[in-house]
């Protein structure tokens, strides 16, 4: 095999699932969480399915740099959400389906022939939070 190189990651997307009530109000206190925390754009709350998610969900679009606390920190906080994190390499069908790493439970994704096999890999949105705090 011919490893790929870390360098194809233009940026990483963590999508945050939630399901009834009691999931809700927690991926909402989560989100002011991150918002307080970390410099990322948070995407819009999709109480509706989109794209292949088969769960309401909001997406949070972070850098390079970020993974490395953002992610750990996820991790001590998701709760029992579910959560799927992807990176952003231009092969947009395999950064969801092959190479996200998921917290928690493993969702199906479907509508697949939306997405890309080969694309322009997508830079990190322009951050919409301001941190106040440390993770
Ligand atoms: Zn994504």
């Amino acid at each position: 095999m011919t490893p790929r190189q870390i360098a194809e990651v233009a940026s990483y997307h963590a999508h945050i699932y939630f399901e009834g009530p009691a999931q809700r109000a927690h991926a909402m206190e989560l989100r002011e969480r991150i918002a307080e925390r970390f410099s990322v754009a948070l995407g819009r709350v999709h109480d509706k399915l989109v794209g292949p998610h088969v769960r309401p969900m909001y997406q949070v679009s972070f850098d390079i740099a970020t993974f490395a606390s953002f992610v750990p920190w996820l991790m001590l906080n998701r709760g029992d959400l579910a959560v799927l994190v992807h990176p952003n390499t231009g092969r947009e069908l395999a950064d969801h389906i092959a190479q996200g790493l998921w917290m928690g439970e493993v969702l199906p994704l479907t509508n697949l022939d939306m997405l890309q096999a080969e694309t322009v890999a997508e830079e990190p949105r322009t951050p919409n939070t301001a941190p106040t705090l440390t993770p």
